[in-house]
């Protein structure tokens, strides 16, 4: 190797992901992974099934590159119906993580400006990097996490390509409602851009209404739809995602797509296919399901005193935790994990603007309620403790300690 080898520079800056340290921590610790969003439980049986018959039917060669035509027909039909071409403008890929570069490194020029939301999922700056395009931010105004609807506006510009767009939106579980969708769709077609819409989520929304983007008008011939299977059917292993776009749009895509994974899993995507022709009652129930594992995570994280609002879609949740006196996010987090037994992400690494996400922790509700409901009792013990240890009884005046009965020890992690 030469001695002075570095990663190349377009990554180097990126460091490692943030799922990967708490993950890690939170082996090393036995902590509760609230952290990095993957489900504790299973997904449909007869999905499974369906993979294992695959297996054994001996679809066990590559897949064709733009994917097996019973799933490409089942993503059309589940995207938007008859009027998509599934064998022209379906490409199947490995995660909508794959879907995600293939798309950039399909359409940008270098130089090419890409709008995102901020905070964003932390592989989009990093795919745009990798395409050789310039991140423009809008952000999403907390509270309630909206778009800042003059920002977007001054975010179009003559460099603009495309916008990337995430709903429902991790980390913030903020729905973009329809005048939001108008909005956007509006300055795509005034300023001639693309949109590319991540909707990995798309199934998990409370009370809100998930709306797609190549619904609006005139937006069908523009629209890059991004998806997958593991949210929606708690196959995260899986690694099966799509895009969805107009053949030329498509064209862009398959591009990239064949010289980065030429095709994915073979056999799963027969199962893949199987998941997607569910009946409607099984997303219903899957609501349900999330909703109260939702309810059941904020009402926890309230009673710990954590500031929080429960979110309209994802499986995921934004506490302020000011009430604790850590200095930062990654402070808190590290905390946490390390002493207290829960792993959270610090939402600084879904930030470029300084100090953003810094009072924040992000928590994951994928989990049985037993789960859910062992991390709300560490937390509720643990986390008055830190105040205590923290702040001391000269500093924190006791007002919050006492007022909130917090317990004497550490539970064991
Ligand atoms: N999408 C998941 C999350 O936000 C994690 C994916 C990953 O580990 N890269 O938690």
């Amino acid at each position: 190797m030469p001695s002075d080898f570095r990663t190349a520079s377009r990554l180097a800056a990126f460091g490692e992901s943030v799922f990967t340290p708490f993950s890690r921590l939170a082996r090393e610790h036995g902590a509760i992974n609230l952290g990095q969003g993957f489900p504790n439980f299973e997904g449909p049986e007869e999905v499974r099934e369906a993979a294992v018959r695959a297996l054994r039917d001996g679809h066990n060669q590559y897949a064709p590159p733009n994917g097996v035509p019973r799933l490409q027909e089942a993503v059309a039909r589940w995207t938007g119906g008859a009027a998509i071409d599934p064998a022209a403008e379906v490409t199947i890929t490995a995660g909508c993580t794959e879907a995600i570069p293939a798309t950039l490194l399909g359409i940008l020029e270098p130089g090419d400006e890409v709008i995102v939301l901020e905070p964003f999922y932390d592989a989009y700056p990093a795919a745009i990097a990798m395409a050789g395009g310039v991140m423009v931010t809008v952000p999403l105004i907390g509270p309630e996490f909206r778009i800042d609807q003059e920002a977007l506006r001054a975010a179009f510009g003559p460099r603009t390509k495309a916008i990337l767009l995430n709903t429902p939106h991790n980390p913030t579980g903020t729905v973009l409602d329809a005048q939001e969708m108008d909005l956007v769709a509006g300055c795509c077609r005034e300023h001639d851009v693309i949109c590319i819409t991540d909707e990995v989520y798309e199934q998990l929304v409370y009370g809100a209404e998930h709306l797609r983007m190549r619904d609006r008008p005139g937006m069908a011939d523009r629209t890059v739809t991004l998806s997958s299977l593991g949210k929606t059917f708690s196959f995260t292993g899986w690694k099966i995602g799509w895009a969805v776009a107009p053949p030329p749009l498509t064209a862009a895509v398959r591009a990239a797509h064949q010289f980065l994974t030429y095709a994915v899993a073979h056999p799963l995507q027969h199962a893949a296919a199987a998941a997607l022709e569910l009946p409607a009652s099984h997303f219903e129930l899957l609501r349900q399901e999330y909703r109260q594992r939702r309810d059941r995570l904020v009402d926890g994280l309230a009673a710990s005193g954590f500031g929080v609002r429960p979110p309209d879609g994802t499986y995921f949740v934004l506490a302020d935790h000011s009430a604790f006196g850590f200095e930062d996010d990654w402070a808190f987090c590290r905390h946490l994990v390390t002493e207290v037994g829960v792993a959270a992400i610090p939402p600084s690494a879904f930030h470029r603007t300084a100090g953003g996400g810094r009072h924040l922790a992000r928590f994951a509700f994928c989990k049985d309620l037993e789960t859910i409901d062992e991390a709300v009792r560490r937390l509720r013990e643990g986390a008055g403790v830190t105040i205590l240890e923290l702040r001391g009884p000269s500093r924190s005046g006791g007002v919050i300690c006492e007022s909130r009965g917090v317990a004497k020890s550490i539970p064991a992690a």
